[in-house]
Order: structure tokens, then C-alpha cells, then sequence
């Protein structure tokens, strides 16, 4: 029988710690809450997986150049774009186990458990049709499918009116009405809802007053913005184009228990592309779709992904869907895209002074461009892959091994290089050959424990490829090439 999901996750956080993929930040002293280290394998892989994403937004797509913009950004950028005032989330305490949740959340995983009964239908329809069923016909005509999607549209209508209108009191009364529970204490003694602001503020310079709080900034974008000008005048970029950026954003995350799921420090792979009004829609479609394509180019299965396209849209946004990811405690948000419309650059546009406008000799006229983000979390990759990379195996002989079915091209390592034995010049001419694979490739020289024990490492760190270096290599200059997961068993 499978292992629960959640065993999954305690498992892949333990691998992680013990091969130096991630640590708890400042572990000394007990931890830091919702903060990670990368330790020697995790910093190649994530650099591995920045990388790849910049190769297929940058170097793939020549109307799309980078950016690298401070983490500190003038206060008023922050007011201009709105997260001052709405960059919240709704909070609500449950009295009884004095934990803390986001109320959106509560809901989101109540409205979940309706759509896994319509999974459950469709997979018992499967059962009984075979081939001839039809799902999409059975998703419109099943009285129990129904009845759920009823559920969960009057769920999200009311939802969404609830935070349309800023209703928090409405949001408390529905948490009640669905009857929803602390899912620790198991009770529905609920604090009211309240509204948290998720900046991390600080002061710039020597003097603390007021006037000299800054943030640390909460998303990537707003550098991408404040700087469209620069980089469309002096790259001279023409619409459509886009900026593209990878770098840290702080959130003060109120619920921070998922390992690096959901951290208060965190790294965003973000691009911004600039199109005519009236144009986002068809670049927010084309986005959605290479961006998913994207992620199936790692070699996860199709059926791991799937969008969620947003009820409730955020200030700046006309259109917005999510790209979910199978993750060990469900299927959770892995990307946004967005449509942002003109919102940004018109706000900064206003709180400036300053023009961000194009001249598009096309249609011989100036405007404000629109704008589709495509967000995907560095770190939220990085649990995907690993999630998905991690197996545990039983082999013939009674033993298990743990591998990382890595695809290759984000592997830390991509060969060990090892010598048979310590002795006999074997050492030196493993050396030999690495000094001559190092400049092309990441690899790793192994000499310590049995042969056995040295591919296992491997596997579970996921190096694709083995040398092993024997008495015949220094004969005939062949040696032995092993591929992951080894067959070898010694
Ligand atoms: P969520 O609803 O999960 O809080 P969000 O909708 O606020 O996410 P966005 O503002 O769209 O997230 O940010 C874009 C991407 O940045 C997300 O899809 C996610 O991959 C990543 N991200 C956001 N917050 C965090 C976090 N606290 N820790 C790690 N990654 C994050």
C-alpha cells in the first residue's frame, strides 16, 4: 500500500536534511519559523533550476531580456502599487488551539473535499463504462456530480461577494456555516476575522523615524516596472516584449508550516510582458500555455499539473489563473499568471510624475502597456521536483535504496568519478579524468566505502552517471559507466 502523502513529505524533508539539499535556517538555536537554508546539494539543483527557467524565458525568446533590481525600493513604490493598503490576508484564530490560519484557506480546503467526491465519481463511472464512458457528459448530467459542483459554486459565490465587499464578518459566517473545524483542536470556537498586512517593514539610514521605513520587497515585479522605461529605451525593445527577473521577496506569512512550500523568504522567477491594450488576452493564453508546457519539459507526469483559474482577483488583475502542482499535501499553487492589465504602470505613472509610456509606431500613438506576469516560486520548483524525483525501490535481493529520479539536466552532480580501490594509481587516473570533465560539468570524485555503497550515494543524491575506474582502465583507457539508478548491487 502507498505511504500516506504527509509520510511523503516527512520523508522527503528528512532526505533532504541528511544529503544537503535543505536545512532548517539557523538550526543551532533551534530554527528560525518558515526560513531555509540550502545546503551543497540543494544550492546546485536550485541553481540548476534557475538556469533552466532563464534559458527558456531569456535565451529562447529574443523580444524577452533580465533584470536583477534591488530587493530595497523607494517606500512609495509600495503605495503605488497598491500593497501598502490590500497587501493582506484574512486571519482568524482558533481559540481553542491558539493556531492561526488564513481564513481564504480554510475555505479553499473545505470547497477541495467537494471535489474530490466529483474525482471519486468520475474514477467509479470509469469503472463501470470502460471505454465508452464520457466524462464530460457525466460531469454535466450525474446527479451526485451535481449536487457537489452546486456545493462548491454556491461555496465560492458567496466567497467572493464576502471579500468583494471587504466583509469579513460575512467570511467569519461562512467558516460557521460550513461548519468548518480547527483542524488541530478539532473546535469551532473562532476568533473574528482580521485583515494582516504580509510587508516586512524597516528603517533605511541612521535615524528611525517614519519617514524613513522601507520594505523588503514582497514580490519581484514592482522592480520590473519602475525600470519598463529603461530597459525599453536602451534595449530598445519593441511591444510585445518582456522583463524578465529571478530574485528574493519577503512575506510574513501567517500560516508557515509546509517546509519550503510557504517561506517568509523566498526566491520568484518573474516575467513581465508588455502588450497593446486590448491584446492580454490572447498573450495571457499563449503564456499560460508555454508556461505549463514548461514545467512538463522536466518529465513530471501530465496528470501531476492542472490550473485553477481564480474567483476573487487581485486589485491589478482582469484575468488570473494558477498552475497547481500535485504536491505532498495536495494539489497547491505552483505559478500565477496574470493579467495585470495597465494597473501598475498607471499607478507609478501617478504617484511619479513621471511618463511610462510607449510609442508604438504601428499604430503611430502612445500608451500605457498591458501587462501578463508569469510567477512561478523558485523554491516551490524545487519541492516539486524533489517530491516527484524521490523513490524509495525494493530490489530483488530483499535491500532497498532511495533515488532521486532527477531529470539530468538539474542534477548537482552529473557523474562520480570513482576508483576501484585507493591503491595501484587508480586514485590518480580517476583524478585525471575529472580534471578533464570539470570544466564542462559538474562531477563529484568518490572514494570512500565499497563500490556498493558509493552508487547508492549517487542514486540518492541523484547523479545520472557513474565512472568507475579500474586495473583495466589503466591498461586500455576504458572504464565502466554506470547510469542511475545503478544496476550494481555489490
Ligand atoms: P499563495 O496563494 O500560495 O500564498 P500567492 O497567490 O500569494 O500564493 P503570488 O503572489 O502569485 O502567490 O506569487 C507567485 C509565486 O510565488 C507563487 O505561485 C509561489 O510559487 C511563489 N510564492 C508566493 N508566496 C510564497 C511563499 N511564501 N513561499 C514560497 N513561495 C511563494
Amino acid at each position: 500500500m502507498a505511504a500516506p502523502k504527509e509520510d511523503n513529505l516527512k520523508k522527503i524533508i528528512g532526505h533532504s536534511k541528511e544529503y544537503g539539499f535543505v536545512f532548517q535556517s539557523s538550526e543551532i538555536y533551534d530554527g528560525l519559523s518558515a526560513v531555509y537554508d540550502y545546503g551543497q546539494m540543494g544550492a546546485e539543483l536550485k541553481r540548476n533550476i534557475k538556469d533552466y527557467w532563464w534559458t527558456a524565458m531569456v535565451q529562447m525568446n529574443e523580444n524577452i531580456v533580465g533584470l536583477d533590481s534591488s530587493i530595497f525600493m523607494h517606500p512609495t513604490t509600495w503605495k503605488a502599487s497598491g500593497h501598502v493598503d490590500a497587501f493582506n490576508d484574512p486571519l482568524i484564530d482558533n481559540k481553542d488551539s491558539k493556531k492561526r490560519y488564513r481564513a481564504d484557506v480554510l475555505i479553499e480546503d473545505h470547497v477541495e473535499k467537494y471535489r474530490l467526491k466529483i474525482k471519486k465519481e468520475v474514477a467509479k463511472g470509469f469503472k463501470r463504462f470502460g471505454d465508452d464512458f464520457n466524462e464530460e457528459e457525466f460531469l454535466k448530467t450525474n446527479p451526485n456530480v451535481k449536487r457537489n459542483q452546486d456545493k462548491i459554486d454556491d461555496i465560492n459565490g458567496r466567497f467572493k461577494t464576502a471579500m468583494d465587499a471587504d466583509d469579513l464578518a460575512g467570511i467569519k459566517t461562512l467558516i460557521e456555516d460550513l461548519g468548518i473545524v480547527c483542524p488541530i483542536s478539532g473546535s469551532k470556537n473562532w476568533t473574528d476575522v482580521k485583515q494582516f498586512n504580509l510587508m516586512f517593514a524597516t528603517e533605511i539610514g541612521s535615524v528611525a523615524d517614519s519617514a524613513n521605513t522601507i520594505y523588503l520587497r514582497p514580490e519581484t515585479a514592482q522592480g520590473i516596472f519602475v525600470n519598463f522605461l529603461n530597459v525599453q529605451k536602451t534595449g530598445r525593445m519593441k511591444i510585445p516584449f518582456g522583463i524578465a527577473q529571478i530574485g528574493k521577496a519577503f512575506r510574513n506569512e501567517i500560516v508557515a508550516r509546509q517546509f519550503i512550500f510557504r517561506m517568509r523568504e523566498f526566491e520568484q522567477m518573474e516575467m513581465q510582458f508588455f502588450v497593446r491594450p486590448g491584446e492580454e488576452m490572447k498573450w495571457y493564453e499563449h503564456w499560460k500555455e508555454q508556461r505549463i508546457n514548461w514545467h512538463k519539459s522536466l518529465g513530471i507526469p501530465q496528470e501531476k499539473y492542472r490550473y485553477h483559474d481564480h474567483i476573487k482577483l487581485a486589485h491589478y488583475a482582469n484575468a488570473a489563473s494558477d498552475i497547481e502542482f500535485d504536491f505532498p499535501m495536495g494539489f497547491k499553487e505552483l505559478e500565477g499568471i496574470h493579467s495585470r492589465t495597465d494597473f501598475d504602470l498607471k499607478q507609478h505613472e501617478e504617484f511619479s510624475g513621471k511618463k511610462l509610456q510607449y510609442f508604438d509606431p504601428e499604430v503611430n500613438k502612445n500608451y500605457v502597456p498591458y501587462v501578463v506576469e508569469t510567477s512561478v516560486g523558485l523554491d516551490r520548483t524545487f519541492l516539486a521536483i524533489l517530491s516527484s524525483a524521490y523513490t524509495e525501490e525494493k530490489l530483488e535481493n530483499g535491500t532497498e535504496r532511495t533515488v532521486l529520479k532527477l531529470p539530468a539536466m538539474l542534477a548537482p552532480y552529473k557523474a562520480a568519478v570513482m576508483p576501484l580501490t585507493r591503491k595501484d594509481g587508480l586514485p590518480e587516473k580517476a583524478r585525471e579524468i575529472l580534471n578533464e570533465l570539470k570544466f564542462d560539468f559538474n562531477c563529484q570524485y568518490d572514494e570512500k566505502d565499497s563500490p556498493g555503497k558509493r552508487y547508492r550515494r549517487q542514486d540518492a543524491i541523484g547523479t545520472p552517471f557513474s565512472i568507475m575506474v579500474d586495473h583495466q582502465t589503466l591498461e586500455d583507457n576504458t572504464c565502466l559507466l554506470y547510469t542511475s539508478p545503478s544496476p550494481r548491487d555489490s
